[in-house]
């Protein structure tokens, strides 16, 4: 049987940031052993070389030095020994992010690909990982939160785990610190929420919905055969979102004023982004860390790995996470009509629709996607966004055109049936030909146009079938995100052809819309706002004297480029009505709110 690895990891000193990493391989490789840190981490497509955080690394074997020779940015070859090798690392570890590793005075956090090497041709053998506690007394009350199995630890401490192998090694979040957990099962797999953040949450509501939220899931794609475990690990600051999916964990940041506090029964609009944020990256644990594109079967993590696919992991994904969300009884139509018409606007605000595909999004995702300027917006489309609006169309498509017999629900247990259960690894074509298998003929021209097209999807036709109706207005402020009727005389502001953020004061043009007015009067993106029309024009004022002017007056504008003073003048117009809200047909007849029902309640 084969020696284990063996990983310590230790946080060596807090103040400065530093991780120890030990690594023990028993049977080098005799050529001399090659180690590499992965350049990216898999659900975050950028390089992002993790290795660049190495500040010493150094072998050993038998209590004697070996040399170690760097062979390029993330990989380092030992001199050639039979002895058992141990490689010692030391790790800066600042990054407060779901993909990064961090350490500090108040807790440690790591991703495995941030500190872990691997073992070049060896990446099969299990690994057995010790974590340790700081020298420091001060993370003597600190509790281990991790979803890798244990091999001598009690629950929630400092120990051994185990993971099969290098790629599962990596797929396990650690974090430790002062964390309040919560338990529940599902379906008798044990799940829990680990919280990090000062916070004073009702716990007991959180597992209850979540519980909810994940037996929906299961009830539409069924539990895996290796699923035993599950664990929401959350950080939960004053200010941030965001989500990265494992196998069986997850990592979430979200702001601690969305979490429910004992006492409140009310889904705030907060809470309802955190239960979607839970229940996407839930939903992950079969789509995209199971169910896969073929090229991520075995993830290539010293290189991009391009797939035209991501509208398909993270589209279909962002679709069914607030579907879930009603489906499971947590919130009302209404509320599930506002979001997915958030979703729109924030599509049709996009003028980048018109120039990339889903398909391009998808393929660039390294480059474009997660590497965005300010032209952003007039250049891409988020695969997430129009990938989940492509989700909507295509399922109810499909159950108008099958009269109810078929739909994404099918389509989906069909993807994890053939290439999740068995994790084969999803071809490129193959989400389009499975369709077509279970269809027939016909989708050919909706995948055309809605993945490798430009144009509109038809959303507002299939939202008819259900009796959902589809409505475009101007938005009213710069804070507008869309999803809700709003009306009022006079409140829409004129437009400026750009988006304004605002930061120490200064109001900013962070992006300028092609063919908009602040296009044709010359400004551009890092543009500092001074005056308009002889005034101030700040980041309290901006919405209220915009609504001063009318439609097609001419304005001086000044601003700053850089510390250069800059007068233009830019013609105000009306804002275009890119913000959308759907609502229910009051009148609809009986078979069309059977579908709605039927679209809404089943799984
Ligand atoms: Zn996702």
């Amino acid at each position: 049987m084969t020696t284990p690895h063996h990983y310590a990891i230790r946080p060596k000193d807090l103040g400065a940031h530093l991780y120890e990493v030990q690594l023990t391989v028993a049977a080098p490789d005799p050529a001399g052993q090659i180690f590499a840190i992965p350049a990216w981490i898999p659900g975050s497509y950028m390089i992002r070389d993790y290795a660049k955080h190495v500040v010493a690394i150094r072998a050993e074997a038998d209590g004697r030095s070996v040399e170690l020779q760097q062979l390029d940015k993330s990989r380092w070859q030992a001199a050639p020994t039979e002895r058992v090798l141990t490689l010692v690392a030391e790790i800066y570890a600042y990054d407060e992010s779901v993909r990064g590793a961090h350490l500090d005075n108040t807790h440690a956090y790591f991703n495995g690909p941030c500190v872990f090497p691997s073992v070049d041709g060896q990446e099969n053998v299990e690994c057995v990982l010790d974590i340790q506690a700081p020298d420091d007394s001060i993370g003597d009350g600190w509790r281990v939160a991790t979803s890798m199995r244990r091999k001598d630890a009690q629950a929630y401490a400092y120990g051994t785990y185990v993971a099969a192998d290098y790629a599962e090694l990596i797929d396990h979040p650690v974090e430790i610190g002062d964390l309040a957990v919560g338990e529940f099962d599902v379906r008798g797999v044990p799940h829990a929420i680990a919280i990090r953040g000062r916070t004073r949450v009702d716990m007991a509501r959180i597992c209850h919905d979540l519980r909810t939220v994940c037996e929906q899931h299961m009830e539409l794609l069924g539990e895996p055969r290796d699923f035993d475990r599950y664990l929401f690990l959350l950080h939960a600051p004053g200010k941030g979102y965001g989500g990265l999916e494992h196998r069986w964990s997850t990592s979430l940041v979200c702001s601690r004023d969305n979490l429910p506090q004992r006492g409140e029964e009310e889904i705030s609009d907060g809470y309802r982004t955190f239960l979607g944020l839970a229940s996407h990256e839930y939903f992950h644990l079969w789509n995209i860390k199971r169910l896969k594109p073929a090229v991520f079967t075995p993830y290539d993590l010293a290189n991009e790995s391009y797939t035209q696919l991501m509208w398909v992991f993270e589209g279909i994904t962002s679709y069914y996470d607030d579907l879930i969300l009603i489906r499971a009884g947590l919130i009302s139509t209404e509320s599930y009509l506002e979001l997915l018409g958030q979703i729109v606007t924030r599509v049709i605000r996009s003028g980048g629709r018109h120039r990339q595909s889903v398909a391009e999004s998808s393929f660039d995702a390294w480059t474009k996607f997660y590497k965005q300027d300010a032209n952003a917006t007039n250049a891409i489309v988020s695969y997430y966004a129009k990938g989940a609006l492509i989700a909507a169309t295509l399922d109810l498509k499909l159950r108008a055109e099958s009269d109810g017999e078929l739909s994404l629900d099918d389509v989906m247990r069909a993807c994890w049936d053939r290439w999740g259960k068995g994790e084969e690894g999803m071809p490129e074509d193959g989400f389009e030909s499975l369709c077509a298998e279970m269809v027939g003929d016909g989708l050919e021209d909706f995948f055309e146009a809605a993945v490798r097209g430009t144009g509109e999807l038809p959303l507002q036709a299939m939202l008819a079938t259900v009796g959902v109706d589809y409505h475009l207005r101007q938005a009213l402020s710069r804070s507008d995100k869309g999803g809700k009727k709003k009306s009022g005389k006079r409140l829409t502001p004129l437009w400026l052809g750009a988006n304004l953020s605002s930061a120490g004061g200064k109001l900013t043009f962070s992006s300028v819309l092609n063919g908009g007015p602040a296009e044709q009067a010359g400004i551009a993106p890092g543009d500092v706002v001074v005056a308009l029309d002889g005034g101030a024009l700040t980041a309290t004022n901006c919405d209220r004297r915009l609504r001063s002017f009318r439609n097609g007056e001419t304005l001086e504008l000044v601003v700053f480029r850089g510390d250069d003073l800059m007068t233009t003048r830019i013609t105000l117009m009306d804002a275009p009505a890119n913000t959308c809200y759907l609502s229910i047909v009051e009148e609809a007849d009986l078979a069309t709110v059977a579908r709605r029902d039927d679209w809404l309640n089943s799984a």
